[in-house]
């Protein structure tokens, strides 16, 4: 599992250090069309077969790895005591890359044979095919220096940045001024970014702790148990190499902005097949969620086959606000007339409305991501969204399109959950819709019972069950015995069911 952390670089930096930044980064790709001339003054390699002997004991036949290729092209290109004078010596090229941090060219290498190599194989593929097409180039490359761990320097502790009086710098190896030196950059440190490289310098350690205690106990070579590897690997979120990110902005000296990422990685589990987990736990923890319009999400938390909790998500305040959002176009396009094709309307209100439903998408999905987290589920179950089908009775044209809006949302909210819940090592499954909101989830099954639903309530139609409620909710419980399988379809199935197939994850 991984994400990035970004740490901003401020406007005001040093222009020296802007500067040195440009430079790198210019140098580096400079690196990298070096050896991509390289590599394609020697395409033989990449066709070159290695005899190897299979774990079977068969022998097989294999293309260079990418360490064999780095071993040729710096054989090739660097000066060392045992081969003084390199075939294509990078130091006469390029004098700057004299004193290069070794990962940063090692990088540069590899970056090059990788993209030689798959154009190689496109061109290779393009003369076969009668050279149907454009011929494919090798185009420039346009690669963010990474820094890797000889590159960067954090005083104290490995990945805390130094913090002096205001500002928090980070130290790391750049070409300014004629020679490679550790530059210190400032950088933009929001308190969780802190936390989080501070959470990471801790686990850092914990493993290297584990590491060493695991190497001490074993005798040479005596392979590792399963436990011991999964003891070190990362619980949470620790960091890898850096890299530089450079961004036009026009609000930036030089229109560029610079960030640096700090890629960020995590072992999650991956969660073990929904059915498999129902089976071996039939009172598995779940939270079924039921997707509305009015209301954006009602979800219920079960264990051991109850109830729990539940929790409603409103929707109206959004529906509105979008409302008076499409309104507005709708007005303003009336008024403008047509417009020449290809031509975008009132395009900061659409942006609006991208993000009022971008940030409701994204604020939803981590509420029910922390409701499963709460209750402690394993599956968080959605229904299987149908297709969009327009609504029957009248509305305005602004209403139409609030509502597809808000349908639309829907399958945003699903796969944010999907992406969020799966770093939590949480699966998210979609069951079939159909009669969820029908049907009464209390009475016994030989009614075969279809209710009545009028709007947001739901009454049962079964004249001993005086039970009157939320249509959404009623949605919500029936998921969850679509989930655990105890649900029963009325005799009669409808025909817009969607095959089950399709809805079953
Ligand atoms: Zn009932």
């Amino acid at each position: 599992m991984k994400k990035t952390l970004r740490l901003g670089i401020p406007k005001d930096i040093h222009a020296i250090k802007r500067q040195a930044i440009a430079d790198t980064q210019e140098l580096y790709n400079r690196v990298i069309r070096f050896y991509m001339e390289f590599f394609v003054t020697h395409l033989g390699i990449f066709e070159e077969k290695v005899p190897y002997t299979k774990k079977n004991g068969l022998p097989a036949e294999r293309h260079w790895t990418a360490q064999e290729l780095l071993t040729f092209a710096e054989r090739h290109t660097l000066s060392t005591g045992a081969h003084p004078e390199p075939l294509m010596p990078l130091i006469s090229a390029m004098p700057q890359a004299e004193g290069m941090p070794t990962g940063l060219r090692r990088a540069a290498i590899n970056h090059a044979s990788g993209k030689v190599k798959g154009w190689h194989i496109l061109h290779k593929q393009w003369e076969h095919g009668g050279k149907k097409g454009g011929e494919p180039q090798l185009g420039a490359p346009h690669e963010p220096v990474t820094f890797y761990a000889d590159m960067v320097e954090y005083p104290d502790v490995d990945l805390l940045p130094q913090v002096k009086v205001q500002q928090v710098f980070i130290a790391v190896t750049l070409w300014m001024a004629g020679a490679w030196r550790k530059v210190p950059l400032p950088i933009t440190l929001p308190s969780y970014a802190h936390d989080a490289l501070l959470a990471a310098e801790a686990e850092r350690q914990r493993i290297r702790a584990e590491k060493a205690l695991i190497t001490a106990r074993k005798a040479p070579k005596e392979p590792w148990t399963a436990e011991e590897r999964a003891a070190v690997r990362p619980k949470v979120w620790v960091t890898r190499s850096l890299s530089l990110a450079v961004k036009r902005d026009k609000r930036y000296p030089g229109n560029l902005r610079f960030a640096l990422h700090v890629p960020m990685e995590k072992y999650v589990p991956t969660p073990e097949k929904a059915k498999a987990q129902l089976a071996a736990n039939p009172g598995l923890p779940v939270v079924t969620v039921d997707l509305g319009v009015n209301r954006l999400a009602v979800m219920g938390a079960f264990a051991l086959g109850q109830l729990l909790a539940t929790q409603f998500i409103a929707g109206g305040a959004l529906n509105h606000q979008r409302h008076l959002l499409l309104n507005a176009i709708d007005k303003k396009r009336r008024q403008s007339g047509r417009l020449p094709a290809g031509v975008q309307d009132n395009v900061h209100l659409w942006e609006k409305v991208r993000h009022l439903d971008e940030n409701a998408a994204r604020q939803v999905a981590r509420q029910i991501v922390d409701f499963a987290l709460t209750h402690d589920a394993k599956v968080i179950v959605f229904e299987y969204l149908r297709r969009y089908q327009a609504p029957k009775e009248h509305m305005s044209r602004a209403g139409r399109k609030n509502h597809k809006r808000a349908y639309w949302l829907r399958g945003q909210i699903v796969q944010w959950v999907r992406d969020l819940a799966f770093r939590e090592g949480i699966l998210t499954v979609e069951r079939n819709p159909a009669y969820t909101s029908h049907m009464c989830p209390h009475c016994p099954h030989e009614y075969r019972n279809v209710g009545t639903r009028v709007k947001h309530t739901f009454t049962c139609s079964n004249p001993d069950h005086a039970y009157v409620a939320d249509a959404d909710f009623v949605g919500m419980m029936n998921l969850y015995r679509k989930w655990n399988g105890t649900f029963t379809y009325p005799s009669q199935k409808r025909k817009d069911e969607p095959n089950p197939m399709q809805a079953t994850a």
